[in-house]
């Protein structure tokens, strides 16, 4: 077992629930770390980062109004669009879509509020394409 670079009580790896807040709304999320069981500190390692990276993207994400992961996930999937055939076509590079999914970026609202419009079929995917 380690010890805290701290004080060196002992570290134990956990989940506690953690509170994130975001422009002022809050969440709690069962964080992976090392917590030291004498003085409470906790250290992330880059695999506890990424076990809650994207609750807390979707999280942001509904707090700024925008599509959710699985969101952007789905829409694509109704229009019949690999991940690539989709970042072609929408821009942000050849990963964009791959990026969007994971949280590892997130779309810009103008992206966001298109891939709505065709999903609520007020835009079709065909004019899209012609002007693209
Ligand atoms: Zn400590």
């Amino acid at each position: 077992m380690k010890n805290c670079p701290i004080c060196h009580g002992k570290l134990e790896h956990k989940k506690e629930d953690t509170v994130y807040e975001y422009k002022g709304e809050k969440i709690t999320i069962s964080q992976p770390a090392e917590y030291c069981l004498s003085c409470s500190e906790s250290f992330l390692s880059a695999d506890d980062i990424k076990a809650t990276k994207k609750d807390i993207v979707d999280f942001k994400r509904s707090v700024d109004h925008l599509l959710k992961t699985e969101e952007i996930k789905a829409i694509r999937k109704r229009l019949n669009l690999t991940q690539q055939e989709a970042s072609k076509i929408f821009g942000g590079g050849i990963r964009s879509f791959y990026k969007y999914e994971t949280g590892e970026n997130n779309p810009h609202r103008s992206l966001d509020i298109l891939l709505r419009l065709i999903d609520k079929k007020k835009i079709d995917l065909d004019d899209v394409l012609q002007v693209s």
